[in-house]
């Protein structure tokens, strides 16, 4: 009898040998099979391997080494399988690290003017509608007071780069709730400065810095910005924040518009190159008076698996179950803590300016997840099986040999 396929196909035994096959074979995936079908290059003949070996022999890989192939990312991000199992294994590795702990963080939208156009933003510059507001010094020290009594021990001072606050000014800020809170940390995530303006806020007292880059890819980041914004820059002052000795938090937006999957592939390896403290990854959401109102809201499906994937390439990161999880489903947030999350970001904003922050359509943000309903979500977090401890919620280091 004839045999089918080249002698390269014919050698290559997918289903004993993943490791060889996959450097000549080509995964193809077949939809609604559960199956992975591999291809040879040379004679197109086809395969099986069983895609729940694969996904389980990639995750594992993900957990020991950190990186993948593309293949491999593809198959994680995209691949039709069961992602109750990379939930699991996510939500498990976060409790090695932290148990079933919750971190909070209160967080104080403090202006939203902002002097950046991005293009999926709702409080971008040449959004004429946005109803502009920011806050007083006093204003911004009540909420932190306020937040306190709450039993927050993080506050993420946020908004849009506001050049009329000077760094002097922030730095005031910083000193003024450090002094009446030492026992808190302080979270600055006022977009891109220049170094020494970092140094003065570190230097004033400030813990961490977020910055999500948005997208790892330069073309793609074109795509979502105006011309005088740049990766680069955004991706130098990641860098630069971590040289300071700052926690630092990275980020992007899923299913943003143009994203492709080798996007996100990129945004997991840059993750890996920069080893932030913090990833923040929510679902993009459109706002209705940007350039992208039209445009599809990203999955929440796609987001808790980008989440889990974080978890399970970073071990110890501290990764919030963001708003916009929160404001595409209604327990979107319970979801992300239970595919790797272990951090919320209850809004302490005076309540009058919390739907000023408009940054995409229908924010969640005066109903029983703002700060001040912290039994609500004292609930919704036990009603996971994890609890909210009153802690600065610090990153963890691991010793590399241990893990
Ligand atoms: N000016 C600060 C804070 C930006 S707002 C900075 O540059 O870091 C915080 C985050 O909200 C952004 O980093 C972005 O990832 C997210 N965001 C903005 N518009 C959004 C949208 N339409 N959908 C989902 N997330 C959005």
């Amino acid at each position: 009898m004839k045999q089918k396929g080249c002698a390269l196909a014919r050698m290559v035994d997918v289903s004993l040998q993943p490791c060889s096959a996959r450097k000549v074979f080509k995964p193809l995936m077949i939809e609604g099979m559960g199956e992975l079908m591999w291809a040879c290059p040379l004679c197109s003949l086809e395969r099986h391997m069983s895609m729940e070996n694969k996904v389980i022999e990639s995750i594992t890989k993900l957990e020991k080494a950190h990186c993948l192939n593309d293949d491999e990312w593809s198959l994680l991000i995209d691949g039709r399988y069961d992602r109750q199992v990379l939930f699991e294994r996510a939500n498990q590795i976060c409790e090695q690290y932290y148990g079933n702990k919750v971190y909070i963080r209160g967080l104080i939208e403090f202006s939203n003017y902002c002097r950046n156009d991005c293009l999926y933003c709702g409080i971008r510059k040449s959004n004429v509608l946005a109803d502009r507001y920011h806050l007083t010094k006093e204003q911004i020290l009540s909420c932190a007071n306020e937040g306190y009594g709450l039993g927050f021990r993080t506050f993420v001072i946020q908004g849009g780069e506001d050049l009329s606050y000077s760094t002097g000014d922030i730095a005031d800020i910083v000193r003024a709730i450090k002094a009446s809170h030492p026992d808190c940390a302080v979270t600055l995530s006022l977009g891109e400065r220049e170094m020494s303006d970092y140094k003065i806020w570190k230097e004033a007292g400030a813990d961490r810095y977020l910055l999500r880059h948005e997208t790892a890819d330069e073309a793609h980041y074109q795509k979502l910005h105006p011309d005088d914004m740049s990766l680069t820059h955004r991706k130098q002052c990641l860098f630069d924040l971590k040289a300071l000795g700052y926690q630092v938090g990275c980020g992007f937006m899923v299913e943003s518009p143009y994203q492709k999957t080798e996007h996100l592939i990129q945004d997991m390896q840059f993750i890996n190159e920069l080893q932030p403290h913090m990833v923040g990854i929510g679902p993009f959401i459109p706002h209705k008076d940007t350039p992208f109102a039209k445009e599809k809201q990203g999955s929440l499906e796609r987001t808790l698996t980008m989440v889990a994937l974080t978890r399970i390439m970073l071990g110890n990161a501290l990764i919030p179950a963001t708003t916009a999880l929160g404001t595409i489903d209604p327990r979107g947030r319970e979801k992300g803590l239970l595919a790797g999350a272990n951090v919320v970001m209850p809004n302490l904003s005076p309540v009058h300016v919390r739907e000023a922050y408009s940054l995409y359509d229908h924010k969640i943000c005066t109903g029983e997840e703002a700060a001040e309903c912290i039994v609500c979500l004292s609930n919704r977090v036990k009603s996971v099986g994890k609890e909210i401890v009153i802690d600065r919620g610090d990153y963890k280091p691991v010793d590399e040999n241990n893990r």
